[in-house]
Formats: C-alpha cells, sequence, structure tokens
C-alpha cells in the first residue's frame, strides 16, 4: 500500500470543515470522513469513507495504491445492492458486476471502485422489492419498470465526481460497457481519458446472457422468462459474447 500515514492525516484534516456549492443540479457535497487499510480477498486497498451531511448518505471508495495527482486512474462506479451484492441473489447480476471489477481493480497497481449507497440506484431497498414483487405476479415490464422510473443517476454521477475531485485524481479511465456515462462524469468537471470495456467471465448463473435471446427486443431476459432490470449503470457484457452482441448491448442503455 502506498497511501501513507501523512497523505491520509491530510485528506483527513482538509476535508474536516469542507463545505463547497455541491455538484451537478442538485448541488451533492460529500466529505471524506474516515480512512482505513482494508485488505480483501481481491488485494490490499484503503477504504475511504465519504459522508454527505445534507442527506446523511455515507458513500464508499476502495482505492488501490496512491491516486493522488495521478492520471488514467481506472475507476469503477458500482450502485448498492443489498440482494445481490450481500445476499446473492440471482434477480440481478450485480455481484458478478462487482467482484469481475474488484479482481480487475486489485492486479493494478491503482484503481478505485466508487461504491455508491443507493440501493436500486438511488429508488430504495423498498421500492425496488415492489418492483421484484409486480416481477413475480406477471405484471413485468410496464409496472415495474415504472417503479423502477425514477432511479436518479444524476445525484449518484455528482456524488461520484465529488469522490474523485475529493481523492485528488486528476485523471481517469472509466470502467464502463455504455459509453455514454463517459459524457456524464465529463460534464461535471472529471476528466475521461478513455473506457475500459467492463467483461465478466461466464458462469452457471450469468451462462443465460450468451444466449442470444436475451437480447430479444431490447431487454434481457432472466433464467425464469422475466424481465431482467438492470440496476447498475452498465448492461451486462461476459467472456464470449460476440461483437455483434455487445454492440447492442451498448445500443440498449
Ligand atoms: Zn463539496
Ligand atoms: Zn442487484
Amino acid at each position: 500500500m502506498t497511501l501513507t500515514h501523512l497523505p491520509i492525516q491530510q485528506l483527513l484534516e482538509e476535508n474536516k470543515d469542507h463545505e463547497c456549492e455541491g455538484y451537478g443540479d442538485d448541488h451533492i457535497c460529500v466529505s471524506i470522513a474516515a480512512i482505513a487499510e482494508l485488505p480483501t480477498r481481491f488485494g490490499d486497498f484503503h477504504i475511504v469513507v465519504f459522508h454527505n451531511k445534507h442527506d446523511d448518505r455515507e458513500h464508499t471508495a476502495l482505492v488501490r495504491g496512491d491516486v493522488t495527482d495521478a492520471e488514467d486512474v481506472p475507476v469503477r462506479l458500482h450502485s448498492e445492492c443489498l440482494t445481490g451484492d450481500a445476499l446473492g441473489s440471482l434477480r440481478c447480476d450485480c455481484r458478478d458486476q462487482l467482484e469481475a471489477a474488484l479482481k480487475a481493480i486489485g492486479k493494478l497497481e491503482r484503481g478505485i471502485l466508487l461504491y455508491m449507497r443507493q440501493e436500486g440506484r438511488g429508488i430504495g431497498l423498498v421500492n425496488k422489492i415492489r418492483a421484484y414483487a409486480l416481477q413475480d405476479y406477471g405484471l413485468d415490464t410496464v409496472e415495474a419498470n415504472l417503479a423502477l422510473g425514477f432511479r436518479d443517476d444524476e445525484r449518484e454521477y455528482s456524488a461520484a465526481a465529488h469522490m474523485l475531485h475529493s481523492l485528488k485524481v486528476k485523471s481517469i479511465r472509466l470502467m464502463t460497457n455504455n459509453p455514454r456515462k463517459i459524457e456524464d462524469l465529463t460534464r461535471l468537471g472529471i476528466q475521461v481519458n478513455g473506457r475500459i470495456p467492463h467483461v465478466m467471465e461466464p458462469n452457471e448463473h450469468n451462462q443465460f446472457y450468451l444466449e442470444t435471446k436475451a437480447e430479444k427486443s431490447g431487454h434481457l431476459i432472466d433464467l425464469r422468462g422475466h424481465e431482467r432490470l438492470t440496476e447498475q449503470h452498465d448492461r451486462p457484457v461476459v467472456q464470449g459474447m460476440s461483437e455483434a452482441q455487445i454492440e447492442a448491448i451498448q445500443k440498449m442503455v
């Protein structure tokens, strides 16, 4: 680990009374509240916890290596998904996406995973489970998508941009399958020098994505034939997909 005691103390000191006009239309402001080493099964990281005193949310950056003043830092944004990340749900691919990102970053000299505490991309756990329930009753797409209709990507990206600035990252390369997300971050003042495709290893749970019917009419169909709601910012790309399939998936977003 290359982040040493001194810069950590500096970051904490600078953030102690931090207040700014905020990022994005909602003027999101976060500040670094705590930092510690976090060895994980994917490699050694520092965990940097941010606090937004206006909405009381706590976001996390998992930082590998020294990213201060660094260029082209690989960055992955992940939205909290309790059911997938922690409980191993197969209704989404969040855990596979999270593990793929951590595995990739863990092999690099430096990189950042931003873990955004906005369950279901801001709709909250209650609304997410309600959308699941609607799917259970076969009310599939319309109602379920309506329930998920007020996903708030803007707030999430504003917080992410602020976090990257607080960490003093000079420029990044975004790990995503959604090129449009680069524009969103750029608009918020982040220097994005490129995109790293985010590709998951195939396993028994995401194998069906490799079948073309999974992308039929612009929808992803899960193992039970239900339409799958995308909880992360990215449509899934699994090793073994054809170029045409990846292109189709990118257009869906
Ligand atoms: Zn601020
Ligand atoms: Zn999920």
